[in-house]
């Protein structure tokens, strides 16, 4: 920023806001999304997947190269700059597939063979916000690197259907899948030549990004969400009825395991993906609770990105999910757990105590125990009272009476029955485990 732009920003008084469509994650939704990307964790692991995190800020043309130009990310919705150091042309990431592949390349990932590895972090695209649509959001996925498929295919597509059956999410009634195959390039050059005849012979039906797009990348129109044209892609050539007896393989053979595990998905051959990338398997999950952003995850195989990255070709298959998608989904069925409250709230009436009743507290914590301490004082009726409000399932009483005895107070807060017992300070770890309760 020129100096003088600089100056006339400091002088500024006025609050400062966030920028449009990027949000803060505040408590206590933050312990949802914890929640929620523990479970990621725990399903990755369980599959096998290694995690890996690539910068938020690549180099613009890996995008370029990576999704393809004519592309809505490409043409659109991307944050680039340039870096005024060194006249770098640089990018916010709008998605995680094309780093993951850029690092397994620059670091010879795959030298000894497959790699499996998942993601969680901040996506950037400049779009319209609008519910279950940001600038900045987050996505986690994962991308089987160095593998044919179609076994891995299947594995990524039931990868999902467990986290969502793990999530609480009913199959078929909350989210769906749909399933296309795109075969190889040779085999969408043929249904291009198709794609654009039946669309010339329609042209003014089309609108702009469709006119646009007609002879650069009319598989794009495809992907249009443009309610008008609707009924015209509908009518358009099935790329499916272009796949060779390969692709056709390829495509059974995925469905085959999906059936065999009693995985319901209807296939829609207008399923082509945003990106330039994919070929073979693409599948996208769905729900109808969302409205227009009823994509919750979406995925493929994209065996030409190594090569076009300047890679040696490699066959790769991932996916991506949107995690405030899935978030404003579970949230609308209710499915996050309560929010998990303290086991204990120190009281402690007297400053003179604190020394003693840190060091019990401390104790506590070592053992496994969340204690929150009551901070800055105040009456023991006011301390009783946010005990009360911290959701603590036990009052710590730090009393002069108890302390001189060498012991501490125990109250159940939840149990109008019980009554207040004393625990002795000397032996801490013999008493934690009575306060240690069950996190969800
Ligand atoms: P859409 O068709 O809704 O624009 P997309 O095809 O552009 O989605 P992908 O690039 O496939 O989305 O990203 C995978 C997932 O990331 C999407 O299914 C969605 O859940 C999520 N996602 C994509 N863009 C956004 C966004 N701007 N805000 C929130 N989530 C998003
Ligand atoms: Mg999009």
């Amino acid at each position: 920023m020129a100096d003088n732009k600089l100056l006339s920003v400091k002088a500024d008084r006025s609050p400062l806001v966030a920028v449009k469509g990027m949000n803060d994650l505040l408590p206590p939704d933050s312990a949802r999304w914890e929640w929620l990307e523990d479970k990621v964790r725990a399903l990755m692991a369980r599959y096998g997947y290694a995690n890996v995190r690539t910068p938020i800020v690549e180099p613009t043309a890996l995008f370029v190269r990576g999704l393809g130009e004519v592309t809505d990310i490409v043409e659109k919705e991307m944050y680039s700059f340039e870096d005024a150091m060194n006249s770098d042309q640089l990018t916010l990431r709008p998605e995680n597939t094309a780093g993951v592949v850029r690092a397994a390349v620059e670091h010879s990932m795959l030298y000894e063979g497959g790699k499996r590895l998942w993601y969680l972090g901040a996506q950037f695209r400049h779009e319209r916000p609008q519910k279950g649509r940001y600038r900045q959001f987050h996505q986690f996925g994962a991308e089987a690197l160095g593998f044919a498929g179609p076994d891995v295919d299947a594995e990524l597509i039931l990868m999902c259907r467990a986290l969502w059956r793990e999530l609480g999410l009913v199959e078929r009634r909350d989210v769906r899948l749909e399933l296309n195959s795109l075969g190889q390039p040779a085999e969408r050059e043929k249904h291009r030549a198709a794609l654009i005849a039946h669309f010339e012979v329609n042209a003014e039906a089309l609108d702009d990004d469709a006119r646009r797009r007609l002879y650069s990348n009319p598989l794009r129109i495809l992907d249009s969400k443009n309610p008008a044209m609707k009924a015209l892609v509908d009518a358009a050539p099935r790329l499916l009825d272009f796949l060779g007896a390969e692709s056709m393989a390829h495509f059974d053979a995925v469905r085959a395991v999906l059936d065999a595990a009693g995985l319901a998905y209807s296939v829609n051959p207008r399923l082509v993906r945003g990106m330039d990338y994919y070929n073979l398997t693409v599948f996208e999950w769905m729900t109808d609770r969302l409205g227009a952003q009823g994509t919750i995850c979406g995925g493929g195989r994209y065996d030409g990105l190594f090569a076009q990255l300047g890679g040696k070709p490699t066959p790769a298959v991932g996916f991506a999910a949107g995690l405030e998608r899935v978030v404003l989904l579970l949230d609308e069925l209710g499915l996050f757990p309560a929010p998990a409250a303290p086991a204990a709230y120190a009281i402690v009436p007297k400053v003179t105590a604190l020394p003693q009743a840190m060091v019990v507290v401390e104790a506590l914590r070592a053992a496994g125990v969340a204690v929150l301490l009551n901070a800055g004082g105040g009456s023991m009726k006011s301390q009783f009272k946010r005990a009360d409000a911290s959701g603590a399932a036990h009052a710590l009483i730090f009393g002069d009476d108890e302390l001189a005895r060498g012991e501490v107070a125990l109250k159940a807060l939840r149990d109008p029955q019980a009554a207040q017992v004393t625990r002795r300070l000397a032996d801490v770890a013999a008493w934690a485990c009575e306060l240690r309760i069950p996190q969800p």
